[in-house]
C-alpha cells in the first residue's frame, strides 16, 4: 500500500472496476464493431482476468479504413489545411491526452501490466509532449531552393506520403503510437493505427480524443486485431502508401516482404535490440553506474527495445558492480501494478512470461550462474510476474547473451579491457542502443564511434528527449523515430524545376 498523498492501490482498483472499456474499432470518425462481428478477449496480466471483448478486425475492416483514409486525403480536409490549422488541432489533441491522463494511464496499466506510477509519470506526459512537439514544428519547417545555375529555379518540397499505417507493439502502446501519429499527422497524412492485440485499449480511446480535438473523419482510424489478420492485410494493401512499424525483428522482416509483394510501400522499421551497457574500470561513479544498469534492464519489466540487457563489465570492477545491481534488484520485487509504490509490474501475458522463463532455463543449462531472481512469482494473483534476474558468468555465444529476451533478465559478461568490450558489444545482430561508463572523455568518444548502434549513451542510459532521433543499426531497424528526422518517413521529396530562360 502506498503512503503518498495521491490515490492508493485500493482507489486504482476501484477505478479499474468502474471503467467503461470500449473495445471497438474506429473507422471514418465512428466507433464500429468488426464487419465480421468477431471479437477477442483482452486479458489483464495483473490477474489473468478478461477486461473486455475487443473487435478483431480483418481484411473487410482494413478495406473500409483504407478507403476512408484515402477519401479524406484526396479531399484535402487535413492534408491541405494550413499547417497552423493542423497545429491547432494537434495541440488540442495533446491537451486532451493530458486532461484524460488518469484514465489513459489506468487503461495502459491494466492492459499491459506496467506500474501505474510509470504510466502516469512517463507514458502519458511523453505521449502528449510528442504530439505537441510535432504540432509546434509543422509551421516552422521550411522547404528548400536548390543552388542551381542562374537560369533555373529548383524547388525541393515535401508532400505527405498519403495513407500511413502504423503497426505497433505492446510495451509502450501510447508512446510508440505517438512517435508515429505526431509526425505523420503533422505532415498532413491520413493515418491508420493497428495496436498490438495484447494492449489495444489506449489506442482505441485515443481515437475519440483525436476526433474531439478536431481531426476530421477518416484521417485517424484505429483497427484492433491480430498481426496475421489486420496487420498483414494492412501491410499488403495496395492503397497503403507507408508502414511505420515497431515490433520484433522477425515481424519487421515480414513487412519488407509484404511491401515487395504489394505496392512497394515505404517501410520503416523500429525493431529489437540486445544492447550492451559497458562499465569500464575507470568509471567515475560505480554506484551510479550500477543503479543505472539495474533500471536499464528492469524498468518496464525489461520489456524495452533499448533494455541494457547485456552488462559488459571490466573484470576488476565486476564483483562490486554486480553486488550493487543485485542489491538494487532486491528493492524492486514484482508487485501489484495498480499500487503506486510498485516499481516492477506484470509481464504482458502468459506467452511472454513463458518465453522469459524459457530463457532463464536456457541460461542455467548453458552454464550461466543466477545471482538474483530467476523465478515466477505472485502466482496466486492469476497474473504473470517474473523476478528481476541477474546472470553472471555469461559467455557471449550463449542464447541469453545474443537473443532478445524482452523481460527482466540481465546477462553479465566479463571482459579484460575496453577493446574486448567493444568487440563483445558489437557481436550481435542488433544495433539499437549501447552505453559506456568511463571517466576518460577521449576513450568515451572513441568507443562511441566504434559501437554500431543508433543511440550511444555516455555515463547514462536511456537518456531521452523528443529532440533526438531514435532507431537502430543492423537488424534493429530502418529509419528513425522522433526529432525532425521523423518527417523523412512520412513525406515524399519533390523537385520542381522551372526553366527561367523563356
Ligand atoms: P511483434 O513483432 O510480435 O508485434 C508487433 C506488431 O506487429 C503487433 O501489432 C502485431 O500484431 C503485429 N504483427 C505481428 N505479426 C504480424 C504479421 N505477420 N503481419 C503484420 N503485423 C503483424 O512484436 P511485439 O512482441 O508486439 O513487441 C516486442 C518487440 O518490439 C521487441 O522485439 C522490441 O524490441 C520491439 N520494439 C522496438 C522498438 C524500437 O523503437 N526499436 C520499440 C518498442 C518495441
Amino acid at each position: 500500500m502506498s503512503h503518498t498523498a495521491g490515490p492508493t492501490a485500493r482507489d486504482w482498483h476501484d477505478r479499474a472496476a468502474a471503467l467503461q472499456v470500449n473495445g471497438q474499432a474506429f473507422i471514418d470518425g465512428r466507433y464500429v464493431a468488426a464487419a465480421s462481428g468477431a471479437t477477442f478477449d483482452d486479458v489483464s496480466p495483473i490477474d489473468g482476468r478478461v477486461i473486455a471483448p475487443v473487435a478483431s478486425t480483418d481484411q473487410a475492416d482494413v478495406d473500409r479504413a483504407v478507403a476512408a483514409a484515402r477519401r479524406a486525403f484526396e479531399h484535402g480536409v487535413w492534408a491541405r489545411q494550413p499547417p497552423r490549422e493542423r497545429k491547432r488541432v494537434l495541440q488540442r489533441f495533446a491537451e486532451l491526452i493530458l486532461a484524460h491522463g488518469d484514465e489513459l494511464a489506468l487503461l495502459e496499466t491494466i492492459d499491459m501490466g506496467k506500474p501505474i506510477g510509470d504510466s502516469l509519470a512517463v507514458d502519458i506526459p511523453a505521449t502528449a509532449r510528442c504530439i505537441a512537439w510535432y504540432a509546434e514544428a509543422v509551421d516552422k519547417v521550411y522547404d528548400e531552393v536548390a543552388p542551381t545555375s542562374h537560369d533555373a529555379l529548383a524547388l525541393i518540397t515535401r508532400e505527405p506520403v498519403g495513407v500511413v499505417a502504423a503497426i505497433v507493439p505492446w510495451n509502450f502502446p501510447l508512446i510508440m503510437a505517438a512517435w508515429k501519429i505526431g509526425p505523420a499527422l503533422a505532415a498532413g497524412n491520413s493515418f491508420i493505427l493497428k495496436p498490438s492485440e495484447k494492449s489495444p485499449l489506449t489506442a482505441i480511446r485515443l481515437a475519440a480524443l483525436a476526433a474531439e480535438a478536431g481531426v476530421p473523419d477518416g484521417v485517424f482510424n484505429v483497427l484492433p486485431g491480430f498481426g496475421h489478420t489486420a496487420g498483414e492485410a494492412l501491410a499488403l494493401h495496395m492503397d497503403v502508401d507507408c508502414i511505420g512499424f515497431t515490433g520484433s525483428t522477425r515481424t519487421g522482416k515480414l513487412m519488407l516482404q509484404y511491401s515487395g509483394r504489394s505496392n512497394m510501400k515505404r517501410v520503416w522499421l523500429e525493431c529489437g535490440g540486445k544492447s550492451p551497457n559497458i562499465i569500464l574500470a575507470d568509471c567515475p561513479d560505480l554506484d551510479r553506474a550500477a543503479a543505472t544498469a539495474a533500471s536499464a534492464i528492469f524498468f518496464n519489466q525489461g520489456e524495452m527495445c533499448t533494455a541494457g540487457s547485456r552488462l559488459v563489465v571490466e573484470e576488476n570492477v565486476r564483483d562490486r558492480v554486480l553486488e550493487k545491481i543485485v542489491d538494487a534488484s532486491r528493492t524492486m520485487p514484482p508487485g501489484d501494478p495498480l499500487d503506486p509504490a510498485t516499481r516492477l509490474g506484470a509481464i504482458v501475458d502468459d506467452v511472454q512470461m513463458k518465453t522469459v522463463l524459457g530463457y532463464i532455463d536456457a541460461g542455467r543449462s548453458e552454464g550461466a550462474v543466477v545471482l538474483a531472481g530467476g523465478r515466477r512469482t505472485r502466482e496466486a494473483t492469476g497474473g504473470y510476474y517474473v523476478e528481476p534476474t541477474v546472470f553472471t558468468d555469461v559467455r557471449h555465444d550463449m542464447r541469453i547473451a545474443r537473443e532478445e529476451i524482452f523481460g527482466p533478465v540481465l546477462a553479465a559478461i566479463t571482459v579484460k579491457d575496453a577493446e574486448e568490450a567493444v568487440r563483445v558489444g558489437n557481436a550481435v545482430d542488433y544495433g539499437l542502443a549501447a552505453a559506456v561508463w568511463t571517466r576518460d572523455i577521449g576513450k568515451a568518444h572513441r568507443i562511441a564511434r566504434s559501437l554500431r548502434a543508433g543511440m550511444v549513451y555516455v555515463k547514462c542510459y536511456d537518456a531521452d528527449d523528443i529532440t533526438v532521433p531514435f532507431g537502430g543499426f543492423k537488424q534493429s531497424g530502418i529509419g528513425r523515430d522522433k526529432s525532425l528526422h521523423a518527417f523523412d518517413k512520412y513525406t515524399e521529396l519533390k523537385t520542381t524545376w522551372i526553366d527561367l530562360t523563356a
